[in-house]
C-alpha cells in the first residue's frame, strides 16, 4: 500500500455551498442537494493549504491521486478504500487529431473509467459519514465504479440502469457485488426510484450531483493536468458531457489552484461534447439558458453521455461559458468514425464517448472555434475495451495448404 495512505494527515475543510444560492453548510455531516436542490459544493480553507504545502511538496509525492489529499475531503486516511487510483498519461494522437492533440486516457483507471475518481471519493465520505446502504442510478460505468468500492469497505449498493445499457456494465457491476436492476426506462426514470426509495429512508441517494464528494473526486483531472503541464493549462478541453460532473470539477479545481497561487489566470475554452441524439446541454447553450430542459427521447450510441437532464445544467453552462468554449453536438456516424481512425491510426482504442471528443475537436477546427497551434486535451473516459467491436471472423485451417501471400 502506499505509504502516503497511511500517513497522518491534515485536511482543510472548512463547509459545505449551495452552488445556486451560496448557503453554507456544516462539514462533516451527511448530505445530499441543498435546500433549493441543487448541487453542494465543498470549500477549504486555501491560505491553510498554502501555508501547509507547495508545489514542491505535491511534485515530490508519488503520482497518484492521493497525492492531492490537502484538497480532497476525506478527513481519516482509514476510510480510503484504493483499488490502485493512477495518474493518467495524456497519449499524443498524432494522426486521426493533430500534432498538439493529447488524449487524457482515463481508462486505466480501476474498474476502466473516470467513475472511478469520483466514486472512490464519495464511498470514503459515504464510509466516514457512517452510512450502510447506497442506491444509484448509471448508464453503466458509475454503477461499477460503485460496486468496486462500495463492496470493498462494505457498504451495501443497489444500482439501477436502463435495460439497454452495455451488457459488460451490467454484469460488472452484478459481479462487484452489487444488486443491479434493469429498468424499461433512461436514467433519469432510474434516477426517479432512487429518489423514492431515498425519500423512504431505505437508502443513501449517490445520483450524480446529489451528494457533494463525486465532484472533489473528479476535481482532481484538473489537478493532474496542471501539474502535467508544467503548472500551466492547455488552450482548450474537449469533455464528453452527460451529467457534467468532470467539467464542473475541473473549472472548480482551476479555481482552487489559482487561489493558491499555483497557476496564473489563464483558462482552457471548455467544451462540453455531448451527442445529436441528446444534447440538453448544447440547446440550452445555443438558446442562451440559463439551465436546460429534458431532451425527449435520448438515443446514442454513446451510453455514458445519455443523460436527458442533468441537475447541475447552470454550473456547466457557467463554466463553458465563462471559458469562451461552446457546447457541441455530434451525430453517432461521426462518433464511430471517430473511434475507428484512432484505432486504426494511432492504435488507440476509445470509447464512443471519447471518439465523440475528437469528432467534436475536428468540427471545432473546421469552424475556427480552436486553432490547430493550440494544445488541445480530448478526454477519454473509460476504455475502448468495454464496447463492442466489429467482428474479425477470418479463420486458418492449418490442414489445409496455407496460402502466405494472401494473408
Ligand atoms: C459518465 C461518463 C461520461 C460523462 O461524464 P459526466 O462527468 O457525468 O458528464 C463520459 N464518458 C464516459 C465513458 C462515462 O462513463
Amino acid at each position: 500500500m502506499n505509504e502516503n495512505l497511511t500517513a497522518d494527515r491534515e485536511t482543510f475543510v472548512t463547509h459545505l455551498e449551495c452552488s445556486i444560492t451560496g448557503e453554507r453548510y456544516e462539514a462533516d455531516q451527511l448530505h445530499g442537494l441543498s435546500r433549493a436542490g441543487r448541487p453542494l459544493l465543498v470549500r477549504y480553507d486555501l491560505d491553510a493549504v498554502r501555508s501547509a504545502i507547495s508545489r514542491d511538496t505535491i511534485e515530490a509525492r508519488p503520482t497518484d491521486l492521493w497525492r492531492w489529499r490537502e484538497l480532497l475531503p476525506v478527513r481519516d486516511t482509514a476510510n480510503i478504500v484504493s483499488l490502485g487510483e493512477i495518474e493518467t498519461p495524456l497519449v499524443p494522437l498524432t494522426k486521426s487529431g493533430g500534432p498538439n492533440v493529447l488524449v487524457k486516457e482515463e481508462g486505466r483507471l480501476p474498474t476502466g473509467s473516470f467513475k472511478a475518481r469520483g466514486l472512490v471519493m464519495a464511498v470514503a465520505m459515504a464510509k466516514e459519514l457512517g452510512v450502510t446502504k447506497i442506491a444509484m442510478p448509471t448508464n453503466g460505468n458509475a454503477g461499477a465504479a460503485l460496486a468496486a468500492y462500495a463492496t470493498r469497505c462494505g457498504i451495501e449498493t443497489i444500482v439501477f440502469c436502463p435495460d439497454d445499457t452495455p451488457e459488460i456494465n451490467v454484469r460488472e457491476i452484478a459481479m462487484q457485488g452489487a444488486r443491479v436492476w434493469r429498468v424499461n426506462g433512461l436514467i433519469d426514470d432510474c434516477g426517479a426510484i432512487v429518489g423514492k426509495g431515498a425519500a423512504e429512508g431505505r437508502w443513501f441517494d449517490f445520483s450524480t450531483l446529489k451528494e457533494p464528494y463525486r465532484i472533489e473526486g473528479k476535481k482532481t483531472m484538473g489537478l493532474e493536468l496542471a501539474a502535467q503541464f508544467g503548472w500551466q493549462l492547455p488552450q482548450a478541453i474537449f469533455y464528453p458531457t452527460g451529467g457534467g460532473t468532470g467539467l464542473i470539477g475541473m473549472w472548480k479545481a482551476f479555481d482552487e489552484l489559482e487561489q493558491l497561487g499555483w497557476i496564473g489566470a489563464e483558462r482552457p475554452k471548455m467544451f462540453a461534447v455531448q451527442a445529436s441524439g441528446c444534447a440538453p446541454i448544447v440547446r440550452a447553450f445555443e438558446a442562451g439558458e440559463e439551465h436546460a430542459e429534458r431532451w425527449e427521447d435520448a438515443s446514442t450510441v454513446a451510453a455514458g453521455i445519455r443523460v436527458p437532464k442533468a441537475v447541475g445544467d447552470f454550473l456547466i453552462l457557467r463554466a463553458v461559458r465563462d471559458s469562451g468554449g461552446q457546447a457541441l453536438a455530434v451525430g453517432d456516424p461521426a462518433i464511430l468514425k471517430a473511434v475507428d481512425a484512432a484505432a486504426k491510426q494511432d492504435g488507440l482504442l476509445l470509447c464512443p464517448e471519447g471518439g465523440a471528443t475528437l469528432a467534436a475537436y475536428h468540427q471545432a477546427l473546421n469552424t475556427g472555434l480552436v486553432d490547430e497551434d493550440d494544445k488541445v486535451v480530448l478526454f477519454n473516459c473509460a476504455t475502448g475495451l468495454k464496447y463492442p467491436m466489429p467482428e474479425a471472423p477470418q479463420a486458418l485451417d492449418r490442414t489445409q495448404p496455407i496460402d502466405f501471400d494472401a494473408l
